[in-house]
């Protein structure tokens, strides 16, 4: 088995040469992953511009398949989509995620270190009882509400009623709601009114072109005007050079996110990174 790159999976093994066969027997080692404690969740800041300091991080799933060693959530939250075990992954992840919450809250109080937020698919937003699970969760762990953003996508809230139901309804508990990957999915500026929207995560192929004169930074610009004006706090994703961030901090960014600043880590690792030091 081997990474192709671009997140594309490809494993050339000769006694399974199928890609559905591939993606069964995927399929089913991930639903046996949880019980097994093959997956983790790793935390990556969104810090705020220009000087970086921590607002929050964002929750991301890993898997360590026995035998094909880490596999990319960009392949196996696809396919736990397509064989429905995302439920059950993103319940764990989601129970973590409130554990993770509830211990930063009790140790920073409500400042920006324990705010977390985490991915919710289409298909966990259109789990009926979905709301009222969260809603025990936050509640069984003692964390304030609006320490969790849920980020879901355009194209998940726009698929069904349901979904924007399940949306407003994560709201209506105290969460905040991220749009995560703006502008890559069935884009539609109604939704920025129809769904109450907290952050809007610019996409990082918008942020890759914000420093040459591009239709990119034409519309990176454009976005800070819409969310100013609607009260949504705009994170720029996937930044990787300094360049990027000093050009997204002159647009009127004031969060980002990306490995020029940091990389996913896990808890205890951003735990340290959190930890108030020496004053210099
Ligand atoms: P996403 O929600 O857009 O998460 C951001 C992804 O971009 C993460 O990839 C992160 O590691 C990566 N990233 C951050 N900064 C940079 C950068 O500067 N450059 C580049 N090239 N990449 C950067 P990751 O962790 O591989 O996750 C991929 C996707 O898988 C996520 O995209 C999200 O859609 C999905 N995912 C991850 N964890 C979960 C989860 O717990 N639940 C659900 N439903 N989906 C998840
Ligand atoms: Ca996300
Ligand atoms: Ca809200
Ligand atoms: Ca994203």
């Amino acid at each position: 088995a081997k990474n192709a790159g671009g997140g594309r999976w490809a494993w050339f093994d000769p006694a399974m040469d199928r890609i559905a066969d591939q993606d069964a027997k995927l399929g089913a080692d991930l639903r046996q992953a949880v019980a097994r404690g093959e997956l983790r969740v790793v935390y990556q800041p969104i810090v705020e511009l220009p000087d970086g300091g921590i607002a929050g991080v964002e929750a991301l799933l890993r898997w360590r398949h026995p035998e094909h060693g880490e596999i990319s959530p960009a392949v196996f939250i696809p396919l736990a989509e397509r064989n429905g075990s995302i439920i059950e992954v993103g319940r764990w992840v989601f129970e973590q995620v409130v554990k993770q919450a509830a211990a930063w809250q009790h140790e920073y109080g409500d400042l920006a270190p324990a705010r977390v937020s985490v991915n919710v698919s289409a298909r966990q937003l259109r789990e009926p009882g979905f709301v009222a699970e969260v809603a025990a969760v936050v509640a069984a762990a003692g964390v304030e509400p609006s320490l969790i953003t849920a980020e879901v996508t355009e194209t998940a809230v726009l698929g069904t009623g349901a979904a924007l139901d399940a949306v407003r309804g994560l709201n209506a508990l105290g969460l905040r709601v991220a749009l995560d990957d703006f502008g890559t999915g069935q884009s539609s500026l109604s939704l920025l009114v129809d769904c109450p929207v907290d952050v809007l995560k610019v996409d990082k192929s918008f942020v890759d072109g914000v420093t040459t004169a591009s239709p990119q930074s034409v519309i990176v610009e454009s976005l800070i005007t819409i969310t100013a004006g609607l009260r949504i706090q705009a994170v720029a994703e996937g930044v990787e050079t300094a360049d990027q961030a000093h050009r997204l901090h002159q647009a009127g960014y004031q969060y980002a996110q990306g490995f020029h600043f940091a990389r996913p880590m896990s808890g205890a690792e951003l735990g340290k990174l959190l930890r108030p030091g020496p004053v210099p």
